[in-house]
């Protein structure tokens, strides 16, 4: 059987070079006769995959070497609390951007914490920065750069002065270059445009370890991670060596220069082919707010919906059904989907309105 395109939110689809070299690897993995999975994360094999992993990352990223690099578990979920407990005593105040679906939760999470401030909400347009309501003394500024949900990015990062800027960048992390000294912490969770699920990635300041509450768990504390080099507890070894082989896979492509030229491309067709359809289709996000990794899009008759999704399908372009609580469609367009898929696509988007326009 072929491999479909897969427009899934996440888990998302992986280069095809990657699961072919992962196959290539699985039965002997460098002469041990065994699979990565059954190695010992302690042994100096599997520790040189590991440090690999975290050299081709701060490459990539161009990582400062004040910034510790961790990879962790329970996904970006568990950040949501990682964070208060780690950047804020009970009682502080802390500043949270409202941009969607994956701001509430943080926010909420923070709740359990801190004082929550909301800066501002709006889920179809980025606020404005005249409407902000930054506090005087946040511990920090979190923010969800990409609504996965929603459809929505900010284009920049927010000016938020000498406050430490926290960013979810699950959805748009590797996507496009990003200037890492802006930020205090970065976390993300693998399954969109790292690797497989179960790894998460924190990308965090060095000064800001070491000043967790009073009462943190033991594997919740950042200094606890960054100073066992991530391997505190046993790692997600697997998902961590596929994050290895997606960020060779990224160098190789040219880096996140390349990859964001790449991704620029893909968004503008499918946006373009979207605007052009004479309302067959539809986006609610402001054109300069859109997102480059999740396009959410809704048919004009949503009775079609069914049909879409039926047909899409049979053509080898699955997981397009919208989140429940947008409706319609979403074509997420991750670094590992070709430009050949997101073609596919607009070329079936228009087939399906005249046939039914
Ligand atoms: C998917 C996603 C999450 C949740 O990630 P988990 O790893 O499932 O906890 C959080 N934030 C954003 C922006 C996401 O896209």
């Amino acid at each position: 059987m072929a491999r479909v395109y897969n427009f899934s939110a996440g888990p998302a689809m992986l280069p095809n070079a990657v699961i072919e070299r992962a196959q290539a690897e699985m039965l002997d993995w460098h002469g041990t006769g065994m699979s990565i999975m059954e190695v010992s994360h302690r042994g100096k094999d599997y520790s040189a995959v590991a440090a690999k992993a975290e050299a081709d990352l701060r490459e990539l990223m161009g990582i400062p070497s004040n910034y510790k690099v961790l990879f962790l578990q329970g996904g970006a979920s568990l950040q949501f609390a990682m964070i208060p407990l780690n950047l804020a005593q009970p009682g502080d105040t802390v500043d949270y951007f409202n941009t969607g679906v994956w701001s509430e939760k943080a926010i909420k999470e923070a709740k359990r914490f801190c004082n929550v401030n909301v800066v501002a909400t709006n889920t179809h347009e980025i606020p404005a920065e005249k409407e902000w309501q930054l506090s005087a003394d946040a511990k920090y500024v979190h923010y969800t750069p990409n609504e996965t949900i929603g459809g929505l990015e900010f284009q920049s990062i927010p000016n938020v002065g000498d406050k430490i800027l926290v960013a979810d960048m699950s959805s748009t992390i590797l996507s496009r270059p990003v200037d890492v000294t802006k930020f205090g912490l970065i976390y993300a969770g693998a399954q969109k445009n790292i690797g497989p699920a179960g790894l998460t990635i924190v990308i965090v300041r060095e000064d800001l370890l070491g000043k967790a509450r009073a009462g943190t768990p033991t594997m919740l504390d950042y200094k606890v991670a960054a100073d066992n080099d991530s391997m505190y507890n046993t790692p997600a070894t697997y998902a961590w060596y596929m994050a290895g082989l997606v960020f060779e896979w990224l160098k190789e492509v040219g880096g996140l220069g390349a990859m964001a030229e790449i991704n620029k491309r893909k968004a503008e067709k499918l946006y373009a082919a979207i605007a052009s359809s004479n309302s067959f289709y539809a986006n609610p996000v402001k054109p300069s707010d859109r997102s480059w990794m999740n396009v959410p899009f809704t048919l004009k008759d949503s009775t079609l919906d069914a049909a879409f999704l039926t047909e899409s399908a049979a053509a080898g372009l699955t997981s397009l059904k919208g989140h429940k609580i947008v409706g319609g469609m979403r074509a997420s367009i991750y670094n590992a989907m070709p430009e050949a898929g997101v073609d596919a696509l607009i070329h079936f988007m228009a087939d399906f309105a005249r046939r039914y326009g």
